[in-house]
């Protein structure tokens, strides 16, 4: 049966680092601080060529408490102390977020429809335990565009599109990445358990699949039952405002640009 879809939000940062602390393909994952035990999330820090590192913040959208702030949150993550060092003396070169959708092949719905397929993210093709899916994006966009072609010159049903996905890597990738984050579901420890389990003894071959919770929105508690969070100021060393961050990702909409999003 077909899994609600969830979401999570994601804020990066590229920074140029000192040449002594950059180590060339080195990759850091954490979970836990600066969320609590109860929300689901974790940093990334690659360091890529060129001095750089790109270092993030990832939280899930159904976090309990209504004071949570996902961009404080990553603003008091650069602050701990086994990542501010890092970070020292660097300056920050781009800033971005954006939604990953984080369903999971439980709750991909059917791509095709008249005169069109959907790939890549919107489809929900994102591995996320590994939180990537340029290579999702790419290999699906590459299947629809063989579909397309056989529709225009063999005249065939771009449906070809969703039986070669359900037989390419793809399906099996996140097939086997799909208990990760419903397991958190019960916490962040047995989530953990879970994942351990599925990693290192069962490889993906479990006999079970785990089912989201809540859509977010209705995973959010009542602002009564929580108290406000208390956020640092920023230092405009390692942590800065909000439009220091928007200049830096340069964006650019109309200012009376209709929003596209209807509550
Ligand atoms: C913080 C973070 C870190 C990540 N790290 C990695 C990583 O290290 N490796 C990895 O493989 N993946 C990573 N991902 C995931 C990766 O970004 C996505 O899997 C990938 O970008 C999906 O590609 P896509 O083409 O499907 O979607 P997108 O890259 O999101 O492209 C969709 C494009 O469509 C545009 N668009 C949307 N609506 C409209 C519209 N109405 N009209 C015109 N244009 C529109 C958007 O602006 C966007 O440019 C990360 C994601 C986040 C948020």
């Amino acid at each position: 049966m077909l899994n609600i879809r969830t979401y999570a939000f994601g804020i990066k940062e590229v920074w140029e680092i000192d040449e002594s602390k950059h180590k060339p393909g080195a990759v850091l994952h954490t979970i836990g601080w600066p969320l609590d035990q109860k929300t689901y999330g974790g940093s990334f820090l690659y360091h890529m060529k060129d001095r750089q590192v790109s270092i993030g913040l990832v939280v899930a959208l159904n976090y309990h408490n209504p004071y949570l702030n996902p961009y404080e949150e990553f603003q008091k993550f650069k602050h701990h102390p086994a990542i501010r060092p890092l970070l020292e003396g660097g300056t920050v070169i781009q800033y971005g977020a954006r939604t990953l959708n984080e369903g999971g092949i439980q709750s991909i719905q059917y791509p095709v429809f008249p005169g069109g397929a959907i790939i890549g993210c919107s489809a929900g093709f994102l591995n996320v335990p590994k939180i990537k899916g340029t290579h999702t994006a790419m290999k699906s966009g590459m299947l629809a565009a063989e579909a397309a072609f056989g529709s225009l010159r063999e005249g065939t049903s771009l449906k070809s599109y969703w039986e070669t996905l359900g037989s390419s890597w793809i399906w099996d990738e996140l097939h086997r990445a799909r208990n990760y984050r419903p397991a958190f579901e019960y916490g962040v420890i047995p989530g953990l358990a879970i994942c351990a389990l599925e990693r290192y003894i069962l490889k993906g071959r479990s006999p079970f699949t785990l089912k989201h919770g809540k859509p977010d929105h209705e995973a959010t508690n009542a602002a009564r039952l929580h108290s406000p969070i208390e956020y640092p100021k920023p230092d405009g060393v390692f942590s800065f405002d909000v439009p220091t961050s928007l200049h830096r990702s340069n964006t650019n909409h109309d200012h009376d640009q209709p929003a596209h999003l209807r509550l």
